[in-house]
């Protein structure tokens, strides 16, 4: 039964995180939803008051003690859906010659590295559960194949590096049951996609479920596109 289901989701005050904690909540799941500063995310906080299965926590993926204090508070919790959906593109409009390893290094951080930090601490969690999946949301800007245009040094290589880690994930844990999904929410409206991106996060978000509920164990590991399309590395 589906609304027996957890599913801890990052960066869920806004963009396609906040749209994926209204779209579990609402087919019954429990929603963990996590965000670097509750005060201020105001829809989040609302859609707690008025939904009891969606409760809000503090946390920066950067901050490995707010990781940790986190996977320590839900302790004995079941998680069987761990979305990594936080990221950020980096400094926009940086081309060849302008780029410093600074804020190369920030970026990697927050789309590569955090990922992986946080599945390390919840991997006890989502052994504990029914559907043991993990999720991250990479980006087909973080495809070779796909990469016929040049620049975005900074996100491309955070996201190819990201895609990298879930391949990995998905061979070390597949003897365990758990799944791993890597996942292209399409271009999306929202403050990273932008007003002329192509699709909204209803969208996305109702194709990436219904691409997480499909993954199988012989699957895990591809890179999916939000309308289940496969996309080359
Ligand atoms: P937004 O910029 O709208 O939202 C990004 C979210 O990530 C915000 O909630 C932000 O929190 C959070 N975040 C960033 N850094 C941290 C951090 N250190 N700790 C916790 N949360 C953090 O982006 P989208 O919703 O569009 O993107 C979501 C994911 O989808 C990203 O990984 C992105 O790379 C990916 N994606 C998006 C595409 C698009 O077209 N929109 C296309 C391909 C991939 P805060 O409000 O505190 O900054």
């Amino acid at each position: 039964m589906e609304n027996h289901h957890t599913v801890l989701i990052t960066g869920a005050n806004r963009g396609l995180g906040l749209e994926a904690v209204k779209q579990y909540a609402s087919a019954g799941w429990q929603v963990i939803a996590t965000c670097r500063t509750p005060k201020t995310a105001t829809e989040l906080g609302q859609l707690a008051q008025e939904n009891p299965s969606v409760s809000v926590y503090q946390l920066d993926i950067n901050d490995l003690e707010s990781i940790t204090l986190l996977a320590k508070q839900l302790d004995q919790q079941a998680i069987d859906l761990l979305w990594c959906n936080a990221g950020v593109y980096g400094p926009k409009g940086i081309g060849l010659g302008e780029i410093t390893a600074d804020t190369w290094m920030d970026t990697l951080k927050t789309n590569t590295v955090a990922p992986l930090l946080l599945v390390q601490q919840f991997l006890p969690h989502i052994r504990r559960s029914q559907l043991k999946t993990i999720a991250l949301m990479t980006s087909k800007m973080g495809s070779m194949e796909d990469n016929t245009s040049g620049g975005s040094y900074i996100y491309r290589s955070s996201k190819a590096g990201l895609n990298a880690v879930g391949k990995s994930l998905a061979e070390d844990l597949r003897s365990e049951s758990i799944k791993v999904a890597l996942l292209h929410p399409g271009w999306v409206k929202t403050d990273m996609g932008g007003p002329s991106a192509l699709i909204d996060v209803t969208t996305s978000i109702s194709g990436l479920r219904q691409v997480i509920k499909s993954l199988t164990l012989e699957n895990s590991g591809s890179f999916y596109a939000y309308d289940g399309q496969e996309i080359p590395w």
